[in-house]
């Protein structure tokens, strides 16, 4: 699990890989898949994410574009559960770090490298804050 950690619990961070991302690329070569269902439906589940943070839509439109995503490239998967509960809860407008403050709703989204690596600075920051916290109530 691709996890965003908050004080109270922690959040399944959103998959939508990009169609470069090896995987999804070696399967588009060999014609398991079309390459422009495969664009169509990524850029589909970006702005539905993206449109929902902005309250444009709702989070049943945000979760069909999601599924439509994953549907295509692991047809068995389903994370609407957890997804529905990362949507819902917007855990990145309660959080007052750099990285959240910046990016909003793109720290939970999972796809590459420097897209992790934010959400690893607000995991670490997090985990820092708590450590802290910690030490504070011992002395
Ligand atoms: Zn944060």
């Amino acid at each position: 699990m691709n996890n965003y950690f908050s004080e109270h619990e922690h959040y399944t961070a959103i998959r939508i890989p990009q169609v470069i991302e090896t995987s999804v690329k070696k399967r588009i070569q060999s014609g398991i898949l079309n390459q422009e269902d495969v664009q169509r439906a990524e850029n589909a589940a970006l702005s539905a994410v993206r449109k929902y943070a902005q309250r444009e839509i709702c989070l049943s439109k945000a979760l069909e574009n999601l599924q439509t995503y994953e549907d295509l490239l692991f047809s068995s998967r389903d994370y609407s559960e957890a997804y529905a509960r990362t949507l819902s809860e917007r855990p990145w407008e309660k959080c007052d770090c750099r990285v959240c403050k910046e990016v909003g709703v793109e720290v939970i989204i999972f796809r590459g490298f420097n897209r992790n690596k934010r959400r690893g600075f607000h995991n670490l920051n997090y985990s820092y804050q708590q450590l802290k916290k910690e030490r504070d109530t011992m002395t």
